[in-house]
C-alpha cells in the first residue's frame, strides 16, 4: 500500500479564537496542536482558551442577544441566512470535505456524506423556521390567549470529535434559526472545520457576536461554560459521564439542557430477512466512520434459524472491508482518532476475550509500515457473547461488534433493551408486522428498519435512558431552543372586578 495521503495545504497553521466575529490569540497566548489521526502528524496549532477568554466569548453572545441584532431579526431573513450560509458551503465543499478527512482520519465517501448533512441541515431548518409559530388556545369568554415562541438566549455548544463538522451544523442551525446566540466549543481533536463553518456564518452576514468558538481543554473550560451565569441553555454531545457531570453544574443555574449521549445500539436480524441486504446494512451499522458513532449498531441478535449462514456471510464480506488511507476511494475503513483511543478499543478486545468471547474476525491493529504511526484497528467481530458480559453492556466506540442469537420475538426483546442506553436500534425483516411490533418495543429514540441509517435532516434524533434527552435535526429542536411565552388578554366589555370592591 502506498503511503497515507496529506493534503495539509488547505489547513491553516493557526486558528485562533473566534469572539465577537474577530480571531484573538487566547489571554494566556497558548496553542495546542492538532494531529492527522491516519498518519500522527501535526496539522496546525489551535489557541487554548482560559476562563477569561471564556468570559470574553459569552460576554459577546450576551451583548449579541440583548440587542436583539438576531433574535429580533425577522424569521424570513434568518431564514434566508441560514440559505446562504448553505450555498457557501456547498462553493466549499472539497475543501470542507479535505480537512474533515485530515483532521478525523475518516474516509473521503464519509466525510462528503456529512459535509452534505451538514449543509442539508441548515436548508432544513431555513425551512423549519419559516413556519414555526405559536398557537391561540380555547378560553373562557371575555380572555384570549395566544403564545409566542421567543429565542433561549445564549448557548453553549459543545461537541464530540466523531462527526465534526456535522455535530457543529446539528447545533448551529436550529440554534441560529430560533434566534440564540451561541459559544461553540468545539473537541479538542478536531476543531478545524467547526472554525471553516464559523467562517463561513459570518461571510455569509450573521451579525458580530452571534456565533463564538473556543477551543481548549474540555474539563477545563467546559465546566466553567457550563457553570456560567450568563448562558441560559447548554447543548452537549459527547460521552454519558461527561453529559452527567453537565446537568448536575446545569443544575445551579436551572439552565435548559440539552444532552445527546453514548450508546450500544442492538439490531435484530429476523429469520425471514433479506440475508444480503441485513448483512451489508449490518456491516455499515457498526464499521461506518470506524465505529465511531453513537448509534454503532455494536450488538447484533441474529435469529438462530439462520446464525450460521448469516455469520458466514457477515465474516466473508467483513474480510473485504479495506481499512488505510482515508484519501484513497477504495477505502472502506479510516482511522481511529487518537492512539489513546486505539489502546481503549484493543483493552475492550482482551476483555471480551477474558469473558469468554471469540474474536471472529481481527481484534487488533492492521500489520504495515504505512499504520505504523497512525492509530488503526481492523474490522473485529466477536462471538460467544452473552448480554451481561461487559463487551455487550458498555460502549467501545471502535469497529467491535459482538454476535449473539435469539430464538423469539418476546426475548429478543428484553435482551436488546437490557442496556441502560437506548438510543439507536435496528430491525431487519421482510414481515412488516413484525418489523413494527419490535420497533414499537425497542426502548431506543431511533430504530432503523430495513435500512442502516439513522440521521436525516427533518427525522428527530436522540436517545431513551443515559443516551440522553432532547432530539436534534428534528422541526421539535426548534422547541428545545425556544421559549413559549403565553400572553393572556381579557377583552371583555365591562372591566373586571374580581375582588368585587365597590
Ligand atoms: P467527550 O469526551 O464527552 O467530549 C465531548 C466534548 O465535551 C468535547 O468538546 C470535550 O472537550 C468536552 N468536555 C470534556 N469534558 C468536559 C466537561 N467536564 N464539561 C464540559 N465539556 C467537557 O466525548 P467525545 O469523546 O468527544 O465523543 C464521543 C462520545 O460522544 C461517545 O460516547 C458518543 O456516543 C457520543 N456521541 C453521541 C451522539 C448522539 O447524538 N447521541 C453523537 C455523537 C457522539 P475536549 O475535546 O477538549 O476534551
Ligand atoms: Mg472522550
Amino acid at each position: 500500500m502506498p503511503e497515507i495521503t496529506t493534503q495539509a495545504k488547505t489547513v491553516k497553521d493557526t486558528y485562533r479564537l473566534l469572539i465577537n466575529g474577530e480571531y484573538f490569540d487566547s489571554s494566556s497566548g497558548t496553542f495546542f496542536d492538532t494531529h492527522n489521526p491516519a498518519t500522527g502528524e501535526k496539522l496546525a496549532s489551535v489557541a487554548k482558551a482560559s476562563k477569561e477568554d471564556v468570559d470574553r466569548a459569552v460576554a459577546a453572545a450576551r451583548t449579541a442577544f440583548e440587542t436583539g441584532k438576531w433574535p429580533k431579526q425577522t424569521a424570513a431573513k434568518r431564514a434566508r441566512l441560514l440559505n446562504k450560509i448553505a450555498s457557501i458551503m456547498r462553493d466549499r465543499f472539497d475543501t470542507l470535505v479535505e480537512v474533515e478527512v485530515l483532521n478525523s482520519g475518516k474516509t473521503v465517501a464519509a466525510a462528503q456524506g456529512q459535509v452534505l448533512q451538514a449543509i442539508e441541515d441548515f436548508e432544513f431548518y431555513a425551512g423549519a423556521i419559516s413556519t414555526y409559530s405559536g398557537s391561540t388556545n380555547p378560553m373562557p369568554n371575555g380572555f384570549f390567549n395566544y403564545t409566542q415562541k421567543e429565542p433561549v438566549g445564549v448557548c453553549a455548544q459543545i461537541i464530540p470529535w466523531n462527526y465534526p463538522l456535522m455535530m457543529a451544523a446539528w447545533k448551529i442551525a436550529p440554534a441560529l434559526a430560533a434566534g440564540c446566540t451561541i459559544v461553540l466549543k468545539p473537541a479538542s481533536y478536531t476543531p478545524l472545520t467547526s472554525y471553516m463553518l464559523a467562517d463561513i456564518c459570518y461571510e455569509a452576514g450573521l451579525p458580530e457576536g452571534v456565533l463564538n468558538v473556543v477551543t481548549g481543554s474540555g474539563s477545563e473550560i467546559g465546566p466553567y461554560l457550563t457553570e456560567h451565569s450568563d448562558v441560559d441553555k447548554v447543548a452537549f454531545t459527547g460521552e454519558t459521564d461527561t453529559g452527567k457531570d453537565i446537568m448536575a453544574k446545569a443544575s445551579d443555574t436551572l439552565k435548559r439542557v440539552t444532552l445527546e449521549l453514548g450508546g450500544k445500539s442492538p439490531s435484530i436480524v429476523c429469520a425471514d430477512c433479506d440475508l444480503e441486504g441485513a448483512v451489508d446494512g449490518s456491516l455499515f451499522g457498526i464499521f461506518y466512520n470506524t465505529g465511531q458513532s453513537c448509534e454503532a449498531r455494536s450488538r447484533l441478535f441474529i435469529h438462530e434459524d439462520i446464525y450460521e449462514q448469516f455469520v458466514e456471510r457477515f465474516i466473508e464480506k467483513a474480510k473485504k472491508i479495506n481499512v488505510g488511507d482515508p484519501f484513497n476511494k477504495g477505502t472502506h475503513m479510516g482511522a481511529l482518532i487518537s492512539k489513546s483511543h486505539e489502546e481503549t478499543v484493543d483493552s475492550y478486545v482482551r476483555l471480551a476475550q477474558e469473558e469468554g468471547g471469540e474474536i471472529l474476525l481481527g481484534g487488533k491493529k492492521p500489520e504495515g509500515k504505512e499504520y505504523e504511526n497512525g492509530y488503526w484497528y481492523m474490522p473485529t467481530i466477536i462471538g460467544n457473547v452473552t448480554n451481561d458480559m461487559r463487551i455487550a453492556q458498555e460502549e467501545v466506540f471502535g469497529p467491535v461488534v459482538v454476535l449473539m442469537k435469539f430464538k423469539d420475538e418476546k426475548e429478543v426483546l428484553q435482551r436488546a433493551n437490557d442496556s441502560i442506553f437506548g438510543l439507536g436500534s435496528a430491525v431487519w425483516t421482510k414481515d412488516h408486522g413484525k418489523a413494527h411490533r419490535l420497533a414499537s418495543g425497542l426502548r431506543a429514540g431511533i430504530v432503523m428498519v430495513n435500512n442502516p441509517i439513522s440521521a436525516f435532516p427533518g427525522a428527530p434524533f436522540g436517545g431513551y435512558k443515559q443516551s440522553g434527552f432532547g432530539r436534534e435535526l428534528g422541526a421539535e429542536t426548534l422547541d428545545l431552543y425556544s421559549e413559549t411565552k403565553s400572553v393572556v388578554s381579557y377583552v371583555g366589555e365591562k372591566p373586571l372586578n374580581l375582588l368585587g370592591i365597590k
